[in-house]
């Protein structure tokens, strides 16, 4: 392709809201074969709300959620966000400002958060967190979070001095064209696939609401940047990553196009090839075309 054709196909991106930075990552998106999909923030909306609580313990909700949204209150995390608009129910004169103060936050990436809380320490996070963190999962509570995830809930463990005393169930649900866009891909030759950190359960039973029949779950920041690179070897430069920039910035930059929601964190924008502002996974289909059409057409 001419640089004035990579122009005007970067340039009717930009009119459609696909920010393409520049000729290479143009040309890149045409040898698109595989899309990875991020799931929370990607697939589903992003906004994800309580939907029950199941405590293990003998404690008021109110007194739980205090705990547990001052806990939260210091993580970025959309479930920690879910979280903390859930507490605000219980009434907004403790959560502006009569909060519990918390101290040592900790993010442990793709798994959750931890800190004190008062005199106590507090968990918050998936399975791996707790069995990382020693903290024993009785029959009772996995039971729970079976029945959760089949729901394709995300169930989030909440663990005091290192007894399980909650799990909160949490329904993030996909967005309208998700199902739409992987079978366009599909019908495209595309191979697309889904990683997360979230739990194998969830995991595929949202892959299974749109279409996706490849899924890596439980998958840490790094560990999703090592998905890519095995892909690439199967499928040679043509592996693009869609992703929100939480807890996948490193399989952003190790894709041969790496997409990020417009919604997504400033990392993410600033880690991408290409940026779909409208946070629409239509524009995934709109990437690829424009490149299709621009390289495609060399005479
Ligand atoms: P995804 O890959 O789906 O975007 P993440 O890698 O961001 O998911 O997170 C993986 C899992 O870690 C979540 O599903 C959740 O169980 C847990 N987790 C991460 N951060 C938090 C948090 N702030 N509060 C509760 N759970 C969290
Ligand atoms: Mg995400």
């Amino acid at each position: 392709a001419t640089p004035t054709a990579v122009m005007v196909a970067t340039g009717k991106g930009a009119q459609q809201g696909v920010l393409i930075k520049g000729g290479n990552a143009l040309e890149s998106a045409q040898k698109v074969r595989c899309v990875v999909f991020d799931k929370t923030g990607t697939l589903t909306t992003g906004k994800p709300l309580v939907v029950a609580t199941k405590l293990f313990e003998n404690m008021a909700l109110k007194t739980f959620y205090r705990i547990v949204a001052s806990a939260e209150a210091n993580s970025e995390h959309p479930l920690a966000k879910a979280v903390h608009l859930y507490a605000k129910t219980f009434g907004e004169d403790w959560i502006s400002g009569k909060q519990h103060e918390t101290k040592d936050f900790e993010t442990i990436a793709g798994q959750g958060v931890r800190c004190m809380v008062e005199e106590k320490e507090v968990y918050i996070g998936n399975r791996s967190l707790m069995i990382n963190s020693g903290i024993e999962i009785t029959e009772d509570v996995q039971d729970q979070l079976d029945e959760t995830e089949l729901a394709a809930r995300t169930g989030v463990l909440v663990a005091f001095d290192k007894r399980i005393v909650g799990l909160i169930s949490i329904s993030d649900p996909v967005k309208p064209e998700a199902a739409r866009v992987v079978s366009l891909l599909k019908s495209m030759g595309v191979r697309t696939i889904m990683v997360t950190g979230d739990n194998w359960g969830t995991a595929r039973a949202i892959a299974q609401e749109v279409g996706i029949d490849t899924v890596k779950a439980e998958c840490s920041p790094g560990r999703k940047a090592e998905e890519i690179k095995m892909l690439q070897l199967e499928h040679k430069s043509g592996v693009a990553m869609v992703g929100d920039g939480i807890n996948d910035s490193p399989a952003l930059v190790a894709a041969d196009v790496g997409m990020a929601i417009g919604a997504g964190t400033d990392i993410a924008i600033e880690a991408a090839d290409i940026v779909l502002m409208k946070s629409n996974l239509e524009d995934v289909v709109t990437a690829i075309h424009l490149s299709r059409r621009t390289f495609f057409r060399i005479r």
